[in-house]
């Protein structure tokens, strides 16, 4: 084996793939090249000529890797299950540790997303830069990353190290992720998700020694830096009966890696309290909203119905923003690394929001919801199903 690190694609990983390539019209990559080497079979192909030695770990082997998504729609596909989603992580694993290539990304990924001062500092100039206006001065990049990005408080209220009560004797106590830049950037979500869990009964605790959940750095091939923040992660949220997760990026990572105590996704946890008579209804509006699912939510958890019950709870018509559930082109820090593939994904997303004739959409995971702000046309709003509901019902 040419491999050698403890993440590495395992050979029954690899052998697992009959190559019957069943998969290739659900890989987006595929779709936008028509290129082999940018199909899931095609990259199982790469992983096992390095796997036999046949093929060096070099830049040729990186580009076909880090060309994928990551979205797993081929693993949702695949008629022999194979655990596309965790070989893949393992070879970007072996890629950073083998080659020196994507350092920003990866420093980005594995450290400075779990450092609060760093995430802070990005915060506070990101505002300033909202303030300041997104104007052709600045690089394309930057002016659409800003563009997508909720308006950014100065001074941001922080939810961490809150514990919030319910009106009576408490169901459960929950720990919210806070996650990285959730918090700073997103805090409306994790604030509606709180009204609405103790709505239903449930103390929620956000602890303040928590730290991100490791997703990203998964992604870059930081495996190492992503253990480190586990074990942050395990000693934070002891104690608690369930830690609930409002990104969908987030609850995939912590639901398929475990933290020692259960894990659900907000939409999971909120459509079933719903279900259960716990949260009140609002009689239907006939108001149609988009519903955009995020691939960890579709492929990586196979979580469909639960956004959609919110939004009908919320007095919504719910539509599907993608039948065919292509990825959005967000996909960790896929638009700074592949910014021409993501735009076009990108853009395809906003096509199929102007076909749809609606001015609300909803996306449960924040990379997802600044894709799709810096994308869709103008006057359409983006928000999470649970913040849409929270308001609905007069909660927020
Ligand atoms: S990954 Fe699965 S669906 Fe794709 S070619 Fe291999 S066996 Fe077939
Ligand atoms: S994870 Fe997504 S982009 Fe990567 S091979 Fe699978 S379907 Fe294609």
């Amino acid at each position: 084996m040419a491999w050698s690190t403890p993440w590495a694609p395992t050979s029954a990983e690899l052998r697992a793939c009959v190559e019957c390539g069943l998969c290739l019209p659900h890989c987006p990559t595929f779709r936008l090249t028509g290129d082999e080497t940018a199909s899931p079979r095609g990259r199982l192909n790469a992983m096992s000529a390095v796997a036999s030695g046949a093929v060096p770990l070099g830049a040729a082997v990186a580009e076909v890797l880090e060309f994928c998504l990551q979205c797993r729609a081929c693993e949702a596909a695949c008629p022999s299950l194979v655990p596309f989603g965790r070989a893949m992580e393992g070879a970007r694993a072996e890629s950073a540790a083998a080659l020196s290539r994507s350092r920003l990304r990866r420093r980005i990924a594995g450290r400075w997303i779990a450092r609060r001062g760093a995430v802070r500092v990005a915060t506070a100039l990101a505002a300033v830069g909202q303030r300041l206006g997104a104007g052709h001065w600045m690089p394309g990049r930057l002016r659409r990353g800003l563009r997508g990005m909720r308006r950014l408080p100065l001074r941001p209220r922080s939810v961490l190290g809150t514990t919030h009560e319910p009106a009576g004797p408490p169901l459960g106590t929950v720990g919210l992720l806070a996650g990285c830049v959730m918090d700073p950037w997103f805090g409306g979500v994790h604030r509606a998700l709180i009204a609405v869990l103790t709505a239903a009964g449930y103390r929620v605790v956000v602890p303040e020694g928590q730290t991100c959940c490791g997703a990203l750095a998964t992604h870059e091939g930081e495996a190492a830096a992503a253990e480190r923040m586990a074990v942050v992660n395990r000693a934070a949220f002891a104690g608690v009966d369930l830690v609930v997760v409002d990104a969908a990026g987030c609850s995939a990572h912590l639901v398929g890696h475990g933290i020692g105590v259960p894990v659900e996704d907000a939409v999971v946890i909120v459509a079933r309290l719903l279900d259960e008579g716990r949260l009140p209804r609002v009689p239907p509006t006939g108001t149609r909203v988009a519903v955009q699912d995020p691939c960890h939510h579709r492929h990586a958890q196979r979580i469909v119905s639960a956004p959609r019950t919110i939004a009908a709870a919320a007095g919504y018509t719910p539509l599907d923003l993608d039948p065919d559930a292509m990825c959005c082109g967000a996909a960790g820090l896929y638009s700074v690394a592949q910014p021409e593939a993501s735009g076009r994904l990108g853009r395809a997303k906003a096509d199929q929001a102007a076909a749809l004739d609606v001015d609300l959409v909803v996306s449960a995971n924040p990379g997802c919801e600044i894709q799709l702000r810096s994308h869709l046309a103008a006057g359409i709003r983006v928000a999470h199903p649970v913040e849409v509901y929270a308001a609905a019902v007069g909660l927020i």
